[in-house]
């Protein structure tokens, strides 16, 4: 089996021993890492061997992120100053339109864009699902396999319409027993259990104002019955509160937690608005939370309470969210300003650069139950690897690699390897053409746009 080596580079290990170096090595071979170490590689792990340029670089995991919606890199830019419920009742109609000519070019682009910043493992929550689009699910699996990234797509869903007390129009929710064998279809296709596993799937009901509560329990039912993970958007606005308050009578964690639906095989997007009970009840269930703090700031939703849930030990990982409520899907770009905003919360060390670099990687495989293989460069573990350049105009005089990446300006990722396969190198997409899949995704806005504006 050919083996890669990359030596004379910076190593960020984000093990739990914390090890790094300042020049050190990587052995792959096929798509597990075979060593991991100081200096140059042992020479007699050196054979049949591809070299990769290392000086000059800083090697880390490769980035994980944790809730996306890829479809919306087709209507960025669009309800620029408004709240999340606002947001949604502008979007939900142009979605209502969505195909698989949108899905392919939208899944794309951000697979494309999540690439070059350093990320070789993605989510996607895929919960609008017009009875006209196509097999949406098939084209952004499809999607992924051509950028070359590992993926979990979240089957996504929402039964509870407009003239029933929810939020979106009637026309784009599901009827509850075609959700659910759906998301049996979706397993059965696509989820795949074995190790170093390149899909996997998660079933992924949207929020307490899109769907049922017999919805929410019967697909936590059935996540549990075939093995999969379960998650979905909570605790993101206090308009949310105000809406589990209303219909249910308690807070959205409590509405969960009734149901079933904490625990160590759920993660949950955003948790902006927890109190102290709730952050401990993440922490005793080991509940994950997909941190998303670019969305978080442009929807003006609020400011998750990261290292109250990291102390008491809850998995917390970082999402770039949909591109229409976070006009950047670049993944290294949060990881920067995941330790911003929590320095604007709680002084300047509430959040260290490592520690803002281990949400973005160890605690992101976490979420996904893969930290055995993911998140963290050890023997053993997937060749996940990212390379970035840090002797730059951007990073060159920065003594400390971590506080380059992680403090200094986010910048394209040098290279990239998925399972030991080159995704990108010299900062450039080996796997596809980004200017092809730009002219794609505005092409693809453009006409979704047209039938949304025709069909008014
Ligand atoms: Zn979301």
């Amino acid at each position: 089996m050919t083996r890669t080596v990359i030596e004379g580079c910076a190593i960020a290990a984000m093990d739990a021993a914390g090890t790094e170096y300042a020049d050190g090595h990587l052995v792959i071979e096929g798509d597990r890492l075979l060593a991991v170490g100081p200096g140059p590689a042992p020479e007699d792990l050196v054979r049949d061997t591809r070299r990769i340029a290392g000086a000059g670089r800083l090697a880390t995991p490769g980035l994980v992120n944790c809730h996306h919606h890829l479809y919306q890199w087709a209507t960025r830019g669009l309800a620029q100053e408004a709240t999340l419920f606002e947001w949604l009742v502008a979007l939900y109609p142009v979605w209502a339109h969505v195909d698989d000519e949108t899905e392919w070019a939208a899944a794309r682009a951000g697979l494309a864009a999540l690439a070059l910043s350093g990320c070789s493992t993605s989510t996607d929550h895929h919960y609008v699902f017009p009875e006209t689009a196509g097999d949406l699910l098939a084209v952004e699996v499809a999607a992924a396999t051509s950028v070359g990234v590992r993926f979990h797509p979240c089957r996504g869903s929402m039964d509870l319409g407009h003239s029933d007390g929810g939020l979106p129009p009637d026309e784009i929710v599901e009827d509850r027993d075609a959700v659910l064998a759906a998301c049996e279809a979706a397993i059965d296709r696509f989820h795949d259990p074995s190790p170093g596993a390149m899909v996997r799937v998660a079933l992924a009901p949207c929020s307490p104002f899109s769907v049922t509560r017999g919805l929410m329990s019967d697909a936590a039912d059935l996540a549990r019955r075939r093995g999969v993970r379960l998650h979905t958007h909570l605790a993101e606005t206090l308009d949310e509160e105000a809406f589990c308050r209303e219909q249910f009578g308690v807070r959205p964690v409590e509405y969960l937690d009734d149901l079933g639906w904490l625990g160590d095989d759920v993660w949950l997007a955003h948790c902006v608005h927890l109190n102290d009970a709730e952050v401990a009840r993440f922490g005793q269930t080991g509940t994950g939370v997909a941190h998303c703090p670019g969305s978080n700031a442009r929807l003006g939703a609020g400011l998750a309470p990261v290292a109250a849930l990291t102390a008491v030990g809850a998995p917390v990982g970082l999402g770039v969210d949909g591109a229409a409520s976070n006009e950047a899907g670049e993944l290294a770009a949060e990881v920067r300003q995941a330790l911003l905003v929590a320095r604007l919360r709680g002084g300047p060390d509430a959040l260290s650069a490592r520690a803002a670099l281990a949400l973005g990687t160890i605690e992101g495989a976490r979420c996904l139950g893969r930290a055995d293989e993911l998140g963290s460069l050890e023997p053993g573990k997937l060749a996940d690897v990212a390379l970035w350049r840090i002797d730059g105009l951007a990073h060159a005089g920065i003594a400390d690699p971590v506080a380059a990446l992680v403090l200094g300006p986010p910048r394209p990722v040098d290279t990239l390897l998925v399972g030991g396969r080159p995704v990108v190198t010299g900062a450039e997409l080996c796997t596809a053409s980004e200017q092809e899949i730009a002219t794609d995704i505005a092409r693809a806005s453009a006409r979704l746009a047209g039938k949304a504006e025709a069909a008014r």
